[in-house]
């Protein structure tokens, strides 16, 4: 590693006896990382050193979002990102869950239709002409946001993400949870509100219905408040909520509730340090939602000793899944080879190949 300039040494560290063991640091300048974010509306790429520092943001609205076409976005924004780089170790992709289940995977507008994990990755490296590891959404936004983000120090945090719908990020002591194929913490279709509003999935009352962008979308655009699903959300949110209007507010008291109920639920089931909410929702928005929970006391998170809230805001913002995207490729790159060094055992270094 230190050969192809991914780590440095910073000097030895004093022995008792013998040789003093070199100390190594990463070389965050060593190498560059992309992430790419697929949503169905957007396209996002972060370019991040070793250190996991965003050097260059790239969004574009997407109109379409077969597979073919956005890999040739994707190609494009690569080309133009990596002129003067240093090293690049490779790509991350992330894309709404759930991946591969009939009948969800392609239900209405907060998926992404035809991307099937499992050619996905392979036709990404050759548009991309580099590796590509794939993976959800939430999942990387929680890895983002344990690096730099608010859950920095925890070892066991949930992570609500706001994609267009509503994705969970688990990551419980160190080690992000993905279950037996990649699909777990797909709370967006989890019934919150029996008999309630029908969801494209074929559940009534699903969460993703009440507290996701779509579903707050939806109901400006029904109010006469927002001219289209595709534009401007961001900017009428930010002004409406500055003015106080009741219609966004009627939308924050229903997702909040509904929200609550859903908090309560993930305490229980995964006892998380905290639960983190964030992604493609304005900052002033998210903690307008966090303002107006009411969480349930039968929770194992109402303890006596916390030192934190319950319930935080994130802080790395839009990009956030697409910064873990990049993260993805620069653990995968690192830690395999930190590892195996690790594990090797003594009388093993010396042996002659077989
Ligand atoms: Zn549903």
């Amino acid at each position: 590693m230190e050969g192809e300039g991914l780590v440095h040494a910073t000097g030895r560290r004093p022995a008792a006896r013998g040789q003093p063991p070199l100390v190594y640091a990463f070389n965050p300048a060593g190498a560059v990382a992309l992430g790419f974010e697929v949503r169905p509306d957007i396209l996002t790429m972060v370019l991040t050193d070793l250190g996991g520092t965003a050097l260059l943001t790239r969004q574009m609205r997407l109109t379409r979002t077969d597979p073919a076409h956005v890999l040739g976005l994707m190609a494009q924004m690569a080309d133009e990102a990596q002129t003067d780089r240093p090293r690049i170790l490779g790509a991350g992709l992330v894309i709404p869950g759930p991946f591969g289940v009939e009948g969800l995977s392609a239900a209405g507008a907060t998926t992404l239709p035809g991307w099937d994990p499992k050619q996905i990755p392979a036709m990404a490296a050759e548009a991309l002409g580099m590796p590509v590891h794939l993976d959800k959404d939430a999942t990387a936004a929680a890895l983002a946001e344990g690096m730099g983000g608010a859950a920095q120090g925890l070892s066991s945090y949930a992570f609500l993400y706001f994609g267009s719908g509503l994705g969970l990020g688990v990551v419980s002591q160190g080690q992000p949870l993905r279950g037996g194929f990649g699909n777990a913490g797909e709370v967006g279709h989890i019934i919150i509100t029996p008999g309630g509003l029908p969801c494209d999935c074929g559940n009534h009352g699903c969460l993703e219905q009440y507290v996701s962008r779509l579903s707050l979308q939806r109901h400006l655009v029904a109010q006469g408040l927002l001219a289209s699903h595709t534009r401007g959300t961001d900017a009428t949110v930010a002004a409406l909520l500055a003015a106080g209007n009741p219609a966004l507010s009627t939308w924050i008291t229903t997702a909040a509730e509904a929200l609550s109920r859903a908090i309560g639920l993930l305490e229980n089931l995964f006892d998380p340090q905290c639960i983190i909410l964030g992604g493609a929702l304005p900052d002033a928005l998210l903690d307008a939602l966090i303002a107006n929970l009411s969480l349930p006391e039968g929770s194992v998170s109402r303890r006596a000793d916390r030192n934190g809230p319950r319930v935080a805001r994130g802080t790395s913002g839009n990009r956030s899944a697409a910064m873990g995207a990049a993260a993805l490729v620069i653990h995968d790159t690192v830690t395999p080879r930190l590892d195996a060094h690790r594990s090797m055992p003594t009388e093993m270094k010396d042996a002659p190949c077989p």
